[in-house]
């Protein structure tokens, strides 16, 4: 088997669109769809036709662009059968645990509810890649606009327990400010000083600070980290529960300048 192929390109203000390509058949997707003509400009650089959209969640930023990218490319649209009232042009819903294949490679469905009621990510475990969408970001998680604190913590749990290299491509370049707000919850991780730093140099020279690891967040990213002494320390809550600590430190991020 020919290894799979993403490409990543921006898209909006501080989007990422993804193509996933399995050589070995020919078969195309695109991970959510935030705007049409860097998809079809991507798909034509690489001669790759579009068989799939992906779609990880309803925001407009994500979905916006599946009828006209329907309309022009043919292609037929899975996304979360929860939502499917939500997701425009929606021909195939999945659920919690479904597997499919794209072309050769399989891939396995996690509902992430939290940011929305129906988000779900994409997991490629034998590629040891997955797409999350807007749930977890590089040493972040998205706002909990739908769902419950314990429900977040429990769809980032998901991805925190696939294997550590397993490669996270999330859908926003919010790195570095996500890096300040983690140094001030978590200011003694050196992890976490080193990766900044890092993230810091990488933008100095526009480059993307995504793809993440499954490793380097738990590392890194406080939103994985209820259990880090050093954070419950700084928060003040040493002997809060898991899901304490996460809503303290999302209520904390939502108010950080
Ligand atoms: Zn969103
Ligand atoms: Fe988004």
């Amino acid at each position: 088997m020919s290894e799979i192929q993403v490409r990543m390109f921006p898209c909006l203000a501080d989007n990422y669109g993804f193509l996933v390509h399995d050589p070995d058949t020919g078969a195309t997707a695109a991970i959510d769809t935030p705007e049409v003509e860097p998809i079809l400009r991507e798909l034509d650089a690489q001669g790759w036709t579009l068989g799939y959209v992906f779609n990880t969640h309803h925001h407009h930023d994500h979905a916006g662009g599946n009828l006209e990218l329907k309309e022009r490319t043919g292609c037929r649209i899975i996304g979360p059968k929860a939502d499917a009232a939500r997701i425009p042009g929606l021909d195939i819903g999945v659920s919690d645990g479904e597997e499919f294949r794209l072309g050769s490679r399989r891939v396995v469905v996690h509902e992430t509810p939290g940011h929305t009621r129906g988000h779900v990510v994409y997991h490629f475990p034998d590629d040891r890649i997955a797409f999350v969408g807007d749930t977890l970001f590089a040493m972040g998680c998205g706002r909990l606009f739908e769902g419950t604190p314990a429900q977040m913590w429990a769809s980032l749990g998901k991805i925190a327990a696939w294997p550590d290299e397993t490669r996270l491509y999330c859908a926003h370049e919010y790195t570095q400010s996500n890096a300040r707000f983690a140094l001030s919850v978590e200011p003694g991780n050196e992890a976490l000083r080193r990766r900044a730093a890092e993230v810091d140099r990488l933008r100095a020279e526009g480059r993307p600070t995504v793809p993440t690891t499954v490793a380097l967040e738990k590392a890194t990213n406080p939103f994985l980290r209820a259990r880090s002494s050093g954070l419950r320390e700084t928060i003040g809550l040493p002997n809060a529960t898991d899901v304490e600590v996460f809503a303290r430190t999302r209520a904390l991020k939502d108010a950080f300048k």
